[in-house]
């Protein structure tokens, strides 16, 4: 069944106040944000019958505010407007490079932040950058507003812990001391336009003795939701990094994944080519 415009109720909300009523007020009713997975939805006739609230007339959630304690970017922040941001490449750059890998141009320059934290897909690309920024998720719903640690934003495969009728407003990420070394891999099938079968987003800060003085691991494609690393993690700290250590390490990532066999991919390979990316970013290449 195609989408049918006329069976559906639109409505663009000028306040955040005005879209958490008209979400609260209808348990079917959808926020729409860049449509970019919406409109998929569309296409399927999924939207059929259903009330769908329009977040487009929120400006301010579209805003990228930087400050010494961190940044706060809107939930409607694109993923073009997030890699091109000056504070986001200096600051954050691994998630300007994961931003960079979302679909293509047109995607990127629709889709929003807050859409691929919504949709909650296992693949979802921003997902490891936030995880090792240790992002705190900002939501507005009919109780007022609360924040929830990223890691605590998923609850399973397409499962967020959004209440009926809430809203994610922005995402903080708290300022972190500039690493020695970071680093955003993505693996598909091709080099663009690819949803992944493994994604690994790291940070690493050494002291001055060269010892991993702490070191933050995440890996998205592996599991329902994203996950950081904290067997190898906690292996990493305090040691110096040589080729026995990393390759130890490596073969720490079984205890916090849980890959399987899907249409993109077979259990084997995202193992073996997440510890070939863990390994490369240990021996920092
Ligand atoms: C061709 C194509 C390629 C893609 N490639 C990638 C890719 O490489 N990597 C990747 O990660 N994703 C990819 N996506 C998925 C999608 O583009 C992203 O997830 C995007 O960020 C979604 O944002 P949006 O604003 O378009 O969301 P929308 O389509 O508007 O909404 C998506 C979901 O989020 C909800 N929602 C939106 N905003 C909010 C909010 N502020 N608060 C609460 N709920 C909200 C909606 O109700 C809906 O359920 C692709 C999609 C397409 C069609």
């Amino acid at each position: 069944m195609r989408g049918d415009a006329r069976s559906m109720t639109w409505t663009s909300p000028r306040t955040p106040a005005q879209a958490v009523r008209a979400l609260a007020a209808d348990p079917r009713a959808l926020a729409f944000a860049g449509g970019t997975d919406l409109m998929v939805a569309w296409n399927m006739g999924l939207l059929n019958g259903r009330a769908v609230v329009d977040l487009s007339r929120l400006t301010p959630w579209r805003m990228i505010r930087a400050s010494r304690d961190g940044l706060s970017i809107g939930s409607l922040a694109t993923h073009a407007e997030i890699l091109r941001h000056p504070a986001v490449r200096a600051r954050f750059s691994l998630l300007a490079d994961a931003c960079a890998t979302v679909g293509a141009a047109q995607i990127q320059n629709r889709g929003t932040l807050g859409g691929n934290l919504a949709n909650a897909s296992p693949a979802g690309d921003t997902f490891p950058a936030l995880a090792v920024y240790e992002a705190v998720v900002h939501c507005l719903g009919p109780e007022g507003r609360r924040a929830l640690p990223l890691l605590e934003f998923f609850a399973g495969v397409k499962k967020t812990r959004l209440k009926p009728g809430e809203l994610i407003e922005s995402v903080f990420l708290p300022s972190l001391p500039k690493p020695a070394r970071a680093q955003f891999r993505k693996v598909g099938t091709r080099g663009a336009q690819a949803i992944s079968k493994t994604m690994f987003a790291g940070a690493l800060w050494l002291d001055r003795d060269g010892v991993v003085a702490d070191v933050r691991l995440a890996f998205g494609s592996l599991a329902p939701t994203v996950r950081r690393l904290r067997a190898a993690e906690a292996f990493l700290k305090g040691r110096r990094l040589d080729a026995a250590t990393s390759a130890e390490a490596a073969q720490l990532l079984d205890a916090d994944v849980s890959p399987i066999d899907d249409i993109r991919s077979t259990r084997a390979y995202r193992l073996a080519a997440s510890r070939g990316l863990l390994a490369r970013f240990l021996a920092g290449r």
